[in-house]
């Protein structure tokens, strides 16, 4: 009551084991957390577990709100291969393997935004669920194409029949543009300009000879903007509210997502500005997979691609890959921050916070939490997101947030 920032947790029942999510234990947890900083909005998901699910939006709710944490275009019950985005070489998405074999349920492969089918599913699963339990909203998590951590195959997409006719009635040619990029983006077809997303000046820049691959950018973008346009004036018919999980501001526009159109349909909006994680939506993992694949795909060295990311992307230079692989710059975390700020005027804008901390892969302190609240409130957030899931968050991890 009365405290500045928005405070919000989020909540997996995909990436720990069944004993620890026993419901009990869980409350135990959640209690434990919320006697050391009291919590706004707790979003939980993907995987439905109903006495969990049941528990905690009912009478033994813990925080005011509780959000359904749900993937709209990946990993869904119904998830099938014929919903995968199609990349120019006609091949369905891949994903990213780097869960394989740890039992976690989370693929990275992306449904395609246009295929009705897979729209049918997602919708009917996500309409069921709202309707069922007591939830006050969704948050909306994977709403884009495949991000660089996949690999540029995975991001040169979507080219499956459902997007040649949407495209088609806009006047762009699916063909022509699988074509340009068959020869390596240096045909230089297509005429006038088309706006993208803003935030990613640097994707602006490097096509700017290239309208018809802008052109191309923008229709992925509107086509995960009107998906999710429809699914938030579904969910608030039904009285209840959405927010969404978007990517850093310099990668959006990438994987389709409008920052400042997303912000308009939401309560409120998470960026994954993360400075430790490794996998996709992670700065320490895009960056450098992008710079490393436009580097392949353009023929060009490496540190020349970097040299040319750094100019371009605010706090980048100065870095050398491996350093940005290690963990992303605070200083890029804090420009990234500022940026998304500006984007979503308007609208509730919590920064995904890292308290997740897992030996080996990812070790976050106490001060790595301190740091970036720190970051956060100078770039002006109005709240945080204890990312990605408190079974994963030491306590430890938590005191920090006692200050705000
Ligand atoms: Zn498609």
């Amino acid at each position: 009551m009365g405290r500045k920032y928005k405070l919000i947790a989020q909540l997996s029942t995909v990436h720990s084991k069944d004993d620890q999510l026993e419901p009990e234990r869980v409350l135990n947890r959640l209690e434990e957390t919320v006697r050391i900083v009291p919590l706004d909005v707790l979003a939980m998901g993907w995987k439905e577990r109903t006495e969990l699910f049941e528990m905690l939006t009912g009478a033994s709710r813990v925080c005011r709100e509780v959000f359904l944490w749900y993937p709209l275009l990946s990993d869904y019950p119904g998830f099938d291969l014929s919903h995968l985005v199609v990349n120019y070489r006609s091949e369905r998405s891949r994903g990213w393997g780097g869960y394989g074999g740890t039992g976690i349920e989370e693929s990275f492969k992306q449904a395609c935004p246009n295929n009705l089918e897979a729209f049918r599913l997602t919708w009917g699963n996500l309409d069921r669920l709202l309707s069922h339990y007591d939830f006050d909203g969704v948050f909306l998590d994977k709403i884009r194409f495949p991000s660089m951590a996949n690999g540029l195959q995975d991001v040169l997409t979507c080219f499956c029949p459902f997007c040649r006719e949407k495209a088609a009635s806009v006047g762009l040619d699916l063909f022509e543009v699988q074509a340009a990029l068959e020869e390596g983006g240096r045909s230089g077809k297509g005429a006038g300009t088309a706006a993208i997303p803003p935030g990613a000046e640097w994707l602006e820049e490097l096509l700017a000879s290239q309208p018809m691959l802008l052109q191309h950018i923008r229709f992925r973008a509107h086509s995960i903007s009107r998906v999710v346009a429809d699914v938030a004036k579904r969910v608030q018919a039904m009285g209840k509210k959405v927010a969404v999980d978007v990517f850093s501001p310099s990668l959006a526009a990438l994987v389709g997502q409008d920052l400042p159109f997303m912000a308009g349909l939401a309560e409120w909006v998470k960026p994954m500005i993360y400075r430790f994680g490794n996998g996709p939506a992670c700065l320490r993992s895009e960056i450098p997979a992008l710079i490393r694949e436009l580097a392949g795909f353009l023929g060009i060295e490496v540190d020349e691609a970097l040299k040319w990311a750094a100019a371009h992307i605010e706090e980048l230079s100065g870095y050398s890959l491996r350093q940005i692989e290690t963990a992303a710059p605070l200083s890029l975390i804090g420009a990234e921050a500022r940026k998304a700020v500006r984007l979503v005027s308007g609208t509730s804008l919590c920064m995904g916070l890292e308290t997740v901390s897992m030996p080996g892969v990812m070790e976050v302190s106490p001060q790595h939490v301190e740091e970036a609240i720190e970051v956060g409130i100078g770039a002006g957030v109005g709240g945080f997101v204890l990312s990605w899931d408190l079974l994963h968050t030491p306590l430890q991890n938590i005191q920090p947030l006692r200050s705000l």
